[in-house]
């Protein structure tokens, strides 16, 4: 691995060494809870509630002991203890600006002192001398704004452009030679689409040569083709809007998104709340330990992840996320295992033997089973070997064994339906 050289990285946190960050996660974490505590009720009743004070939490292990808070939850208390949820951890005139997403969920936010986005933005190559065009709405919501901050935060330049009008952005993308763009990956490529119906090539006629993502996933396939054929040096990053910001982010590796240090993430069982080990697949939940503004704790995202501890060639030392997989509502577990609805949609696609499935959980005896119903694009198929093979590949996606695989007539699934029906009864 080549050594990280002094402007590789956007602060000095995400070289530290591991020991350095427990220390620096402990030490912040005992503060924000503290604080939290000390100044916003709702904080002080989880404490209460779960009948411990913040001095007990010692280490990040010690948060299991609280529970998680959900979007639902929050919007329930911004409702009932208007307008924050009780949840605003400083006197309401520190607050610099209030964000509005749907719920509708009021996000306060100081500027100062946080860089929200400029730390994944950096990773993604951005610096002075780059124009940007910074594609998300400005208003209500804090995208447009805070991708605009983040991009400052690395010295480019911003061009404002902010949703829609595609010809517009064409043009200034043209006039002003903009070489980066910030926004998703769908809007990406509907511009570069309208540019080729207007009569361009997209890699002689434009001087974009980089990409930074969130809000949306980035499928492998709309990569490739950003990357190889329009030249695009494309990158994501996960954010939470209601934390107010990024979470975990890419870097040259491409392999994974690097945990933010501002923040306390934990990978859990989200029936449990107990903590998972590196590479088993769990709910995110993150506690920000820098954001003296908000006093949420334990955060439930709802996406489905795990977590890499292998070093990172890009040299930052913090463990990476290995990708958005799902969302908890959108999981089942089996033996003790998440299998996700989308992971499993992508492996019986690989078979074009397959016309349709839909995959049941139930229970026999102590024991979970996992059924694969499937209909045959067509009659001939040979049945066994397409058994033999998908019990093969299913686990190595999935991680569970299917248990049976049950062939039925054209037409028995239904081709609205749900992907895992668990018919499981715990009565
Ligand atoms: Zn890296």
């Amino acid at each position: 691995m080549r050594a990280a050289k002094k402007d590789d990285f956007f602060d000095e946190l995400e070289g530290m060494t591991l020991e350095a960050r427990e220390r620096y996660q402990t030490t912040g974490l005992k503060k924000a809870l503290e604080h939290a505590y000390a100044n916003a009720p709702s904080a002080k009743e989880i404490f209460d509630r779960a009948g411990i004070k913040p001095t007990e939490v010692r280490q990040v292990k010690d948060l299991e002991q609280l529970p998680i808070t959900r979007k639902g939850d929050l919007i329930e208390l911004q409702r009932s203890k208007p307008p924050y949820g009780g949840f605003l951890a400083v006197p309401l005139e520190e607050v610099d600006r209030v964000f509005i997403t749907p719920g509708p969920i009021y996000g306060p936010h100081q500027i100062e002192g946080i860089s929200w986005f400029g730390k994944t933005i950096y990773a993604a190559g951005f610096r002075k001398g780059d124009i940007v065009i910074n594609t998300p709405t400005y208003h209500m919501s804090p995208a447009g704004l805070l991708f605009h901050e983040g991009v400052r935060a690395c010295k480019a330049t911003v061009v404002p452009t902010g949703v829609g009008n595609t010809d517009a952005q064409i043009k200034t993308m043209l006039d002003l030679k903009v070489t980066g763009y910030t926004g998703m990956p769908s809007f990406l490529m509907s511009i570069i689409k309208r540019a080729e119906e207007m009569g361009h090539d997209f890699r002689r006629d434009f001087a974009l040569k980089r990409a930074w993502f969130t809000g949306e996933m980035l499928a492998p396939a709309t990569r490739k083709e950003l990357e190889t054929r329009y030249g695009i040096d494309t990158y994501q990053c996960y954010a939470v809007t209601d934390l107010g910001g990024c979470v975990a982010y890419e870097c040259s590796g491409k392999a994974g998104m690097h945990f933010m240090d501002e923040y306390v993430i934990e990978i859990v069982d989200p029936d449990t709340g107990k903590q998972l080990g590196p590479g088993e697949t769990g709910e995110i939940v993150a506690t920000p330990i820098h954001n003296p503004v908000w006093g949420l704790i334990r955060y439930g995202t709802g996406d489905i992840s795990s977590y890499l501890v292998e070093p990172c060639p890009c040299g930052r030392t913090a463990y990476r996320i290995s990708g958005i997989v799902g969302r908890t509502a959108d999981a089942v577990k089996v033996r003790g295992m998440f299998v996700i609805a989308k992971q499993a949609e992508q492996v019986l696609a690989e078979f074009n033997q397959i016309a349709q499935f839909q995959l049941i959980v139930n229970r026999t005896g102590e024991r979970d089973e996992l059924v694969a119903k499937i209909e045959l694009a067509d009659e001939s198929i040979d049945e066994a070997r397409l058994s033999l093979l998908l019990s093969e590949r299913f686990p190595q996606v999935c991680r569970v064994k299917l248990d049976k695989i049950e062939y039925v007539p054209q037409g028995t699934i239904p081709q609205e339906r749900r992907t895992i029906v668990d018919e499981r009864r715990w009565e």
